[in-house]
């Protein structure tokens, strides 16, 4: 054992506690408790989650570190104090809601703290530093609770704010998210242990709708089956649960899924205007090479019929187009080597 890495995560563990007192049994925590059960945390999850509140003044943690006998240039490493020029240390996390951050074996590594009035010159969250302990890459909020879900339940629910987490556990347990970075090789090496499907549920906006398009191919890629959510305009999960409760959310949004084919064709219409020939024909352009790499029969005369639907371009003419797209050959890409030629660009509206 790694003896300074075990005060990290006991100096760690102990500020947890602190937050988590000052927000449940104190005037100072009252605003920021209100705050959450006004956004619809209920005190059951605000204490499961050990979620908590950080004092406006600088050293409220730094003085309890030392009184208690800890390595103070330790607990800067582990996050928790910054330096100042004279030696001394001052807290990192001041004035913010405070969300720990827990490892796959379940122990707090790091936090992430929310202002609850962001402005623009401070950051709405602010997260606990890259150490040997907080790693962003591999963290998944929620993983080591997710875990039996998932395995139960047969797929992992993937948001892109833990805040979605915790608003969706009471009826989705299966759900894990990323630190506000994008999905990584080792996040999804270690879903992959658990389930091969996984249901995308990001934000209902432009920026979620660019990320989930992007965490679907690395998924598929991985092998796993991907299916996706989608949220009303604008709405991330917390807001949908706020509004229509989080029973709703799951019958009406996680189990109405669409599959990862039905999104890319609803992704790549966005935008484009099936009214003109150009945009009928970039949406053809777009939409043929994902259907052309579909193993099912059955699903490439599915997806044909629907781009034929939303197009009004005949399914022989498209299945005639289909062909110039040759067939993804997995031993081709096994070895790396070029894989299909450019398509030929001739129209076929006419
Ligand atoms: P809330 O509902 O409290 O506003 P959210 O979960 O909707 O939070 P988003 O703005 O959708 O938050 O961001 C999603 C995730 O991105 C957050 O959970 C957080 O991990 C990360 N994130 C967002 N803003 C910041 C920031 N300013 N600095 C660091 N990380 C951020
Ligand atoms: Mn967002
Ligand atoms: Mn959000
Ligand atoms: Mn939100």
């Amino acid at each position: 054992v790694n003896l300074n890495e075990k005060a990290q995560l006991e100096g760690i563990s102990l500020l947890e506690k602190l937050f988590h007192h000052l927000l449940m049994n104190t005037e100072e925590g009252h605003e920021a408790l209100e705050y959450l059960l006004d956004r619809g945390f209920n005190e059951s999850q605000l204490n499961q989650y050990h979620i908590g509140w950080a004092l406006p003044g600088w050293e409220t943690a730094s003085k309890l570190l030392e009184k208690k006998g800890f390595d103070l240039s330790l607990m800067e490493e582990a996050g928790l104090l910054i330096k100042r020029d004279d030696g001394s240390y001052f807290d990192r996390f001041r004035n913010r809601i405070m969300f720990p951050i827990e490892d796959a074996k379940g122990r707090t590594v790091g936090f992430s703290g929310r202002i609850i009035k962001p402005e623009k010159n401070e950051p709405k969250y602010l997260n606990s530093p890259e150490s040997p302990l907080f790693q962003k890459n591999t963290l998944l909020f929620n993983f080591h609770r997710a875990r039996g879900p998932i395995r139960k339940e047969k797929y992992a629910v993937l948001f892109e704010g833990f805040a979605d987490v915790i608003a969706a556990s009471e009826t989705v347990s299966n759900a894990v998210a990323t630190m506000g970075t994008s999905l990584t090789k080792q996040h999804i090496q270690q879903i992959k242990r658990l389930t091969d499907t996984v249901v995308i549920c990001y934000d209902g906006d432009n920026a979620g709708t660019e990320a989930a398009f992007k965490a679907s191919r690395e998924l598929a890629s991985s092998g796993i089956t991907v299916k996706v959510a989608r949220l009303p305009n604008g709405m991330d999960p917390d807001d949908y649960i706020q509004k229509f409760g989080s029973g709703q959310f799951k019958s009406e949004i996680i189990q109405h899924a669409s599959s990862l084919m039905a999104f890319k064709m609803w992704y790549l219409r966005t935008g484009k205007n099936l009214q003109t020939e150009d945009g009928r024909l970039s949406y053809i352009n777009a939409v043929l090479p994902e259907i052309s790499s579909l193993s099912s029969a059955v699903e490439k005369e599915l997806y044909l019929k629907q781009l034929s639907d939303d197009t009004g371009v005949s399914f022989s003419s498209l299945e005639e187009q289909l062909k110039t797209y040759l067939p993804v050959q997995e031993d081709i890409q096994v070895r790396n080597e070029p894989i299909a030629p450019p398509p030929k660009k001739t129209s076929i509206l006419k």
